[in-house]
């Protein structure tokens, strides 16, 4: 415990909690919990694929993104069972070992401890603050803290132990890596397919470091199917997959006391199933509500999270008719719909304004 400064216990020491940690060790005392040893870090299954609001976040965490950025994808393809749409977009493919490894560089830096091959397994209130149970090599311990951040991904823990898991949902996300897929693909594009025999959706993204990340969200009884078919569809054979779960969005109360939850332990994820760009501006949301009681960041998150709630539950009930009806409407109007997935809210009223049809699919949030 350093004198004089408040003590924050990070549970989870990937994208949210790293961040979360670089932001607080400028003024407070920091340890971070992680179970995977050091080496392991970052090694998470994840297309990595971020929108351009990802260089400005890097840039705020004092990270150059060139240093990070592998590959620049300028177009989306978006296939239905009948039709198809391109859209702009300016999105990148990401070292995410990398880009983790230079978050540690910082905290480490900033005098932030860190516990790897270490489990966090009991929280409890000792008075005002908080006595952290965590476990290595089958050794307990317990530290006491004033703050404790619950960045442990989908499966958190300390949502669980916290009274903060809130009957959240998941997605199962399967990928592999392929050399070769007999569909040609556009240099500098990615496809997305909203069919629903593969799932809520599949995806095929050109890596940099060869080959290409063909994969599908879908639910998590359905997914091994749903993947595939998507296989077989792109004549895939045989090949290693990884799978993970992967939180659907849903604006649920990530506080309890001075108890707070970040990125997919608060399930804060696109209704595309991304979660790097929301797990780094809920650190920086929880940077200013604990260091400067200021909850607008938070709020504002809070509310792009509902939003995608609500496309997620939209879009998981549209059928091949509506998919299409959809994207006849994007290649009028919507052409700017995969560029502004980050500010969802601002688009959405723009779009809604200028298609007035779009309101057909209202009912489909009941
Ligand atoms: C297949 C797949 C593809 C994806 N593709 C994309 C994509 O292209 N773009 C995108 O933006 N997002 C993508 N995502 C989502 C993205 O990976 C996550 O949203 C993001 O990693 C969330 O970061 P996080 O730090 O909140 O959680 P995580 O990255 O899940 O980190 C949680 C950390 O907590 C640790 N931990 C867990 N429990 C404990 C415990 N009890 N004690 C100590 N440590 C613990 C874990 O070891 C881990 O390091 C994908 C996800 C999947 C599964």
């Amino acid at each position: 415990m350093k004198p004089g400064k408040k003590k924050v216990i990070v549970v989870g020491g990937s994208i949210s909690g790293l961040a979360a940690a670089c932001l607080l060790s400028k003024k407070m005392d920091v340890s971070v919990i992680e179970q995977k040893p050091k080496e392991e870090i970052g090694n998470k299954v994840c297309a990595n694929v971020v929108t351009s609001t990802f260089l400005d976040l890097a840039r705020k965490l004092g990270i150059n993104p060139k240093e990070i950025t592998l590959k620049k994808f300028s177009l989306a393809k978006f296939c239905s069972e009948s039709n198809s749409v391109d859209m702009p977009v300016e999105d990148y493919e990401i070292n995410r070992k990398k880009f983790v490894g230079l978050l540690v560089e910082k905290a480490v830096s900033n005098g932030v401890e860190f516990h790897f091959k270490t489990r966090f397994t009991g929280l409890q209130k000792i008075y005002r603050r908080y006595g952290v149970v965590f476990e290595n090599n089958s050794k307990k311990t317990m530290e006491t803290a004033d703050f404790v951040i619950g960045a442990d991904g989908a499966l958190s823990e300390v949502a669980r132990k916290a009274g903060l898991w809130q009957n959240r949902k998941f997605w199962l996300a399967m990928q592999s890596r392929v050399f070769k897929i007999e569909r040609k693909i556009f240099p500098g594009s990615y496809e997305i397919f909203f069919i629903k025999k593969f799932g809520y959706y599949g995806y095929i993204f050109p890596s940099k470091s060869n080959g290409y990340i063909v994969g599908v969200v879908a639910s998590p009884q359905d997914a091994k199917k749903n993947f595939s078919q998507f296989r077989k569809s792109l004549k895939i054979k045989k090949c290693d997959t990884n799978a993970a779960l992967i939180p659907l969005p849903k604006a649920i109360k990530a506080q309890k006391g001075n108890i707070f939850l970040a990125g997919d332990a608060a399930c804060q994820v696109k209704f595309t199933g991304g979660g790097i760009i929301p797990a780094i501006e809920s650190a920086f949301a929880l940077h200013d509500l604990i260091l400067q009681k200021n909850s607008v960041k938070s709020c504002r998150l809070k509310r792009e999270i509902l939003l995608h709630e609500l496309v997620t539950k939209v879009l998981s009930k549209l059928n091949a008719e509506d998919f299409g009806m959809l994207f006849e409407t994007a290649k009028k109007t919507g052409r700017d719909a995969a560029k502004s997935r980050d500010k969802l809210s601002k688009w959405a009223v723009r779009v809604v304004l200028r298609n007035p049809k779009l309101l057909k699919f209202l009912p489909k949030l009941l």
